[in-house]
């Protein structure tokens, strides 16, 4: 989903980084190697070969956060050390470095790095010997602060077309698409280490009538209030989607002994708090399903539905627990 595809973003600036250090970084290293300058060449080319193992490792580990943000300082005191080697003549690196920072960190962590780094080359180089000390802060606060901006701004749509991606404009509930994602990630987690996840499917029984009744506003309405009200009553990790039409999936993260009691709670609170606008409660089935080993996302809907189904049929307003989550 849109974390991957920031993931694939974020890996793709690593790769392109890569790529620049092999390409222009390298031949610095060989030049200034002949040229005699051995402290230049082995900064370079230790910059080189730590940001190739740095992005292979962010490709292998998939732990781009956090190998960005290493990243981010290694080239930041790799451009302090060569311009405190090589003085004016590695002065220009400042510039693409300190814009790359921007790409691999957070846009206010990237300024504060920015800031350190500058600071150090003039505490640590003679480069105001050559470069006024005017022209040196305007021209990496002009890169920096439009940097700034336009990282800012591109984290805030990322942002927007991941909230765009996953919930549904109608009620605010995740999406179905957000659904899929979550479900795989909590059999992933459960078969690692073991954790009690539990879908419940929730049906707002007879909707079909309050549509009916009071027509398709206020049939939305309701659906707006079944949202806000479960949100209410369910913790921080766990999660309300919007599976379909007047159905909604509950995925709570971690069961303890209490679930029997926690889902009829949820329920008897939906009913004592939903209302047509002539104050007759609506209700809701549902359909619960434990994790089990060898569960596939199908399979456990499929159960969590089926036990849906013995709701309904049984008049409606109930839970039905799943054979496997009744013990
Ligand atoms: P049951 O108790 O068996 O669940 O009966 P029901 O009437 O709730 O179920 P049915 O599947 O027959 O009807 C679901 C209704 O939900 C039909 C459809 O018009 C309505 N619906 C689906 N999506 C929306 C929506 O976004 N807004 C509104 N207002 N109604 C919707
Ligand atoms: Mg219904
Ligand atoms: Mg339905």
């Amino acid at each position: 989903m849109i974390n991957q595809l920031q993931q694939k973003y974020q890996l793709s600036l690593l790769l392109l980084l890569a790529t620049v250090a092999i390409l222009g970084v390298f031949p610095f290293a060989v030049i200034r190697y002949f040229e005699g300058n051995v402290t230049a060449a082995v900064i370079d080319m230790a910059l080189v070969l730590g940001m190739i193992a740095f992005v292979a490792y962010a490709f292998y580990s998939k732990k781009i956060r956090m190998v960005s943000a290493v990243l981010a300082v290694f080239i930041n005191a790799g451009v302090v050390a060569i311009v405190r080697a090589n003085g004016i003549d590695s002065f220009l690196w400042v510039y693409p470095v300190f814009a790359s920072t921007f790409m691999l960190l957070k846009p206010v962590e990237a300024f504060g790095v920015n800031i350190v780094a500058g600071a150090s080359i003039v505490a640590l180089s003679d480069i105001l010997a050559t470069v006024s000390l005017d022209s040196y802060i305007v021209t990496i606060l002009m890169l920096s602060l439009s940097t700034f901006v336009y990282a800012s701004h591109s984290a805030k749509q990322f942002r927007l077309l991941e909230t765009l991606n996953t919930v549904d404009a109608l009620t605010g509930a995740f999406n179905r698409r957000a659904m899929s994602a979550d479900i795989k990630a909590a059999i992933s987690n459960s078969e690692r280490t073991g954790a009690k996840p539990l879908l419940v499917i929730l049906d707002l029984d007879y909707f079909k009538t309050v549509n009916d009744k009071y027509g398709h506003a206020v049939g939305d309405e309701v659906l707006k209030s079944f949202v806000a009200i479960t949100r209410t009553h369910i913790r921080q990790y766990d999660r309300l989607y919007r599976f379909g039409g007047e159905e909604f999936v509950l995925l709570i993260s971690q069961i303890n002994d209490q679930h029997h009691t926690f889902i009829n709670n949820l329920r008897q609170a939906i009913k004592n708090a939903l209302k047509t606008p002539d104050g007759k409660e609506i209700t809701v089935s549902f359909g619960v399903a434990s994790w089990l080993p060898d569960s596939t996302e199908d399979t456990w809907l499929q159960r969590a539905d089926e036990a849906l189904y013995i709701a309904k049929s049984e008049g409606r307003d109930r839970a039905v627990f799943s054979d496997e989550c009744s013990g």
